[in-house]
């Protein structure tokens, strides 16, 4: 197992257990060295199984973990404390949900439910939604939340940060009353149950002897705080990362852990690694050369055996359609050539790119898969089928409770509703406990709703988990409402998809020992409560007497059991129902019920993180699209977006594709882009253009603008390419008119020089509108970026 790897990878695998940094770049062997590790440690008696936690950063590399240790020795993965950070926190959780101050049955809301909860708290109390948009007190509370701040620690001495504060404080209260908890919650809760329970805190403490964490470069500040309290018992915690690889600092990840872990921990054990072997040396190269412009680094070096291989192929096309039609052929050529489907990823910036790709898939008859992108678990008629499940369990979950009170309509107003809320607010009780307060016909209703919701509840007791969503899909109306509407077909698919994920859930190691999927009793230690809690000394023997093969580590668990520690193997605490639930909100877009399908795969670049594939067609390397527009405001957001471009690039490990469009419908809108910057921080010789290369390079044309301006340079109603509804793809157009307008006689095109009565003469940065609308934006030479209305502003194309 070791003799694989190199001298410096095996130096990290056999390090003595001591706090350790492994800082290295892409495909340098980080996770296969952690992996390693783990099982190097189980092999030499130095651990149990159960005494290791390791991190990851999404539930798909968890798995891989699993299954690469699995194939490195002969042991049972199933219940080890392998996951994300937010999966082991709610495993926790679950464990302790009552010293957590929690209900057993608590549920998880996704970043949407937690959206439409502030919503709803905001209209109920009266709060301006318009000052205090739901989407800045989102992230105002989860910012808070994710620096483990309470409503009480949050510093605020204007008028409007305090007003914010006292809404966190409403919307924790509302949480509370509807037992559920947000993704941040989860960690902070977590967090808050081991540092203010001493037994608890010790208990693990002395469980986990060593901790991992791969991906180490994107944890955030509480992640890192709930790190060291686990390591407070003296575990040694391996972290492997690239902090050119961070690529979540919107969402509060701190790069800077890994310098304060060096110094706190790490006290210089740092090992480095420098050979690639992921991808060949003109890829490798060009990631190399790209990272390179970034200036906050600390510096890395990679260099592979494996030769040079093909050049990264570049490709314009002339709209994101023919874009998408282009890469479809290509994948087919490569289906041809024997590649295998689930070794080709398309990866773009943004979500809102894959749907003309899984068009073109699709027309194609291409099995694809998509991951996090349209989230399947997102999907309306998931989460409606997913809402009554979620009342199964708890029908004081308002948030399902509302979203499927009246869907499909049962004659249930607005005025009904507001009434409900009243009274329940009154009562200080839920919505389901109000629903009998509640007169009229209305109030009828809602009572016919609520008895359902429990005969549902009641009939789940007997049903296995995919035959009570069935259930619930046809006793809730959902089926009979989707087979009258129109588009209901692909809903549907979509529901019998979901029975099918979660018979794939039951069926799998979930439930080891459970008869699969059906409905049964908690084991009595999970029911036991904080009374069964108290520290064992078996737990210690653990420690003290390494097991070193599976049935010492079975003994000790078996020791922990008897001692009521529940945590051994919290998933048996939970129904199938809740784990399910769980893995829904945990999980969105990861559709388990397709993962052994060999099918392309389609993600964004930020949940392509740690992956590799033989092929990878980066798309949409475009000016504003990549790097997003969004970014280019400050110099470190440019430089996330290189670092995100890096991970794209290294994702590869025989061919790398870069392809572009020069017009694409986003949001409703046509816009017209130049090539991106990235794309001229490669060198050539590492690139080869199937199309012609002909635009002007964004470095030389538009120097001296500010990056700003660098944007989309053309926003347009309407399509250039006359492209109709039917989404059939037209004729390719001529060029000059891919980016231009028609204002009365006159053609405007990007990059065109023009002549200004009074500001004298510039060139046409951007485009938008149409007609007597069109506007444009002129870099002028004497006087900086103007944006005229074209209709108006007299110029003369010079
Ligand atoms: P990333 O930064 O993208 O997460 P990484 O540093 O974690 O990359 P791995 O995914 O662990 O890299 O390894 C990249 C590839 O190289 C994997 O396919 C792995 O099996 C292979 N690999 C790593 N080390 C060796 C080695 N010594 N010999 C052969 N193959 C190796
Ligand atoms: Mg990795």
């Amino acid at each position: 197992m070791i003799e694989k790897l190199n001298p410096e990878q095996q130096a990290a695998v056999t390090l003595p257990a001591q706090h350790a940094l492994v800082l290295a770049g892409a495909g340098s062997g980080k996770t296969r060295v952690l992996t390693t590790r783990m099982a190097w440690l189980i092999q030499t008696s130095q651990a149990s199984p159960h005494a290791l936690l390791a991190v990851t950063f999404t539930n798909k590399s968890a798995r891989e973990m699993l299954a690469r240790l699995s194939a490195l020795l002969p042991i049972n993965t199933r219940g080890l404390w392998v996951g994300t950070f937010h999966g082991l926190c709610n495993r926790m959780l679950r464990a302790h949900y009552r010293d957590a101050g929690l209900a057993q049955t608590f549920q998880i809301l996704d970043s949407a439910d937690q959206l439409a909860a502030i919503k709803r708290l905001l209209k109920a109390t009266g709060i301006d939604d318009e000052k205090y948009a739901p989407r800045d007190v989102q992230r105002f509370i989860n910012g808070a939340k994710e620096e483990g701040l309470r409503p009480d620690a949050v510093e605020a001495h204007d008028p409007y940060r305090l007003r914010l504060v006292e809404i966190y404080r409403f919307y924790q209260a509302q949480c509370e009353r509807e037992s559920v908890v947000d993704f941040a919650e989860l960690l902070l809760r977590c967090y808050e149950l081991l540092q203010r329970n001493g037994p608890i805190r010790e208990h693990y403490q002395r469980r986990f002897r060593h901790i991992l964490v791969d991906e180490f470069q994107d944890t955030n500040a509480l992640q890192y705080r709930w790190l060291t309290l686990l390591a407070g018992g003296g575990a040694p915690i391996f972290a492997v990362g690239d902090d050119d690889q961070s690529i979540y600092a919107f969402r509060g990840a701190n790069v800077g852990n890994m310098a304060d872990f060096e110094r706190d921990y790490a006290h210089g054990t740092v090992i480095r690694l420098e050979q690639n072997y992921r991808s060949y040396g003109h890829i490798l190269d060009s990631a190399n050369a790209l990272i390179a412009h970034n200036t906050a680094r600390l510096g890395k070096n990679l260099w592979t055996e494996q030769g040079e291989g093909e050049p990264v192929r570049v490709v314009e096309q002339p709209s994101d359609l023919l874009e998408a039609q282009w890469i479809v052929d290509e994948i087919k050529s490569l289906i041809g050539e024997g590649s295998l489907r689930r070794e080709i990823a398309v990866l773009y910036r943004s979500n809102a790119q894959s749907r003309v790709i899984e068009h073109a898939l699709f027309s194609a008859a291409i099995p694809y898969k998509v991951y996090g992108g349209l989230r399947f678990f997102e999907r309306q008629e998931i989460k409606h089928a997913l809402a009554y499940l979620r009342l199964m369990d708890n029908p004081d979950d308002d948030t399902s409770w509302l979203r499927v009170v009246n869907f499909p309509t049962r004659g249930i107003g607005a005025r009904t509703l507001e009434q409900l809320s009243d009274l329940a607010r009154e009562r200080g009780t839920s919505l389901h406990k109000a629903a009998p307060l509640v007169g009229g016909k209305g109030g009828s209703n809602l009572l016919k709703f609520a008895a359902m919701i429990e005969s549902m509840a009641h009939e789940a007791q007997v049903l296995t988990l995919p035959e009570l969503i069935e259930h619930v899909v046809h006793h809730s109306g959902l089926l009979a409402h989707y087979q009258t509407e129109r588009e209901g077909a692909d809903r549907l698919e979509n529901l019998q998809e979901l029975v099918n994920a979660a018979a794939v859930f039951a069926g799998e190691e979930n439930f080891d020992g459970l008869p699969a999927g059906r409905m049964v009793e908690l084991p009595a230690a999970a029911q036991a409560g904080p009374d069964a809690f108290a520290p064992a000394s078996a737990d210690t023997a653990v420690s003290a007497t390494p097991a070193g093969n599976q049935a010492a580590s079975d003994t000790a668990g078996a020791g922990m059991a008897a001692a009521g520690l529940i945590e051994i193997d919290a998933q048996h605490g939970m129904s199938p129902l809740a784990a399910f639930l769980s893995h829904a909100s945990l999980e969105a877009g990861d559709n388990q019920a397709q993962a052994g399908q060999d099918a392309v795969q389609l993600m964004t670049v930020h949940a392509a993180k740690g992956l590799e594939f033989d092929a990878v067609f980066i798309t949409g390397v475009e000016e504003g699209l990549f790097p997003h527009e969004n970014s280019l405001m400050e110099q470190s957001g440019l430089e996330e977006e290189r670092r995100l471009m890096y991970v794209a690039i290294t994702r590869a490990r025989q061919r790398l594709y870069l392809t572009l469009a020069q017009s694409r419908m986003l949001h409703g809108q046509t816009r017209y882009a130049l090539r991106s910057r990235f794309l001229d921080e490669i060198p050539e010789e590492h690139l080869k253009w199937l199309s012609p290369k002909v635009r002007v390079p964004v470095s030389s044309a538009w120097e001296g603008t500010d990056v700003a301006s660098r944007g989309w340079n053309a926003q347009r109603r309407g399509d250039a390419y006359g492209r109709p509804a039917t989404g059939q793809i037209a004729p390719r157009a001529p060029r000059s008119l891919a980016s231009g307008v028609t204002v009365g006689q006159q053609q405007f095109r990007i990059g065109q020089g023009v002549r200004h009565a009074k500001f004298g003469d510039g060139t046409i940065l951007s485009l938008s509108g149409s007609g007597q609308d069109a506007q444009a934006q002129i870099q002028f030479r004497d006087v900086g970026t103007k944006t005229l209305a074209l209709g108006v502003a007299k110029l003369e194309v010079i």
